[in-house]
């Protein structure tokens, strides 16, 4: 993969990939975090492509206008944790302390951003997989590890292995939101589908399911707002 930039107010970067069997060239724009990437040709050439950016340019920036804004994690700055707005905050501590309204992290990170993702990983960790245990010992069922990543394309997964795994940015959400992904991925340890037989048993563990799914729906993508990069 390489990037490229185009010019201008602000500069655009792309990532660009070859593909064996891409039969033209197909750009994208991430409504996530607004990467944009752009899929070529194995022998595409360079003129090509510039040519082909140059002319998707004004789309390409009114794409990226229509996004939220991406917002930079660090000191300062208040994150959702728990569905609560936290303040990032330095103080005399040895580890990440979570209070009502801050999240206090050590005065010697210096990676700020990069402790509180830490921070959230670990309590995604924590959480889902006492969500999950919770829902498996419900159903009479078990699964073999919980796994937490960064997802961009959904919020969990279950392996026909039994094995589950969630996105750590949910822990940003509220409980309910959280606790609705672990039920659902926990059914579908029953139900390998989005059958009838399977939303009835997402019901009978969460019956207040349609919401948590729907809000997931409407502010999932906030969730991915927050740029954990400190770049
Ligand atoms: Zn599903």
């Amino acid at each position: 993969m390489q990037i490229l930039t185009l010019k201008g107010s602000p500069d655009i970067e792309v990532q660009v990939r070859n593909l064996a069997q891409a039969r033209r060239m197909s750009l994208r724009v991430s409504h996530l975090d607004g990467r944009v990437m752009l899929s070529v040709p194995k022998r595409a050439k360079r003129s090509d492509i510039m040519g082909f950016l140059c002319e998707k340019e004004v789309w390409v920036r009114e794409v990226l206008h229509t996004l939220p804004d991406r917002s930079k994690v660090g000191v300062g700055c208040a994150i959702p944790i728990f569905g609560y707005e936290r303040e990032i905050r330095f103080a005399k501590v040895q580890e990440p302390v979570l209070t009502t309204h801050e999240l206090l992290v050590p005065e010697c990170s210096k990676a700020v951003e990069k402790a509180v993702q830490c921070f959230l990983k670990g309590q995604a960790q924590e959480v889902l997989t006492l969500a999950s245990d919770k829902y498996a010992q419900q159903l009479e069922v078990s699964y073999s590890n919980v796994r937490i990543r960064d997802t961009r394309s959904r919020w969990g997964s279950c392996s026909s292995r039994g094995s589950l795994m969630y996105s750590w940015r949910l822990v940003m959400a509220p409980e309910a939101i959280y606790e609705y992904v672990a039920a659902h991925e926990v059914a579908h340890l029953i139900e390998m589908n989005h059958s009838a037989d399977f939303w009835s048993l997402v019901e009978k563990l969460r019956p207040s399911y349609p919401q948590e799914r729907l809000w997931l729906k409407k502010h999932g993508a906030k969730l991915h707002q927050w740029d954990f990069s400190g770049a």
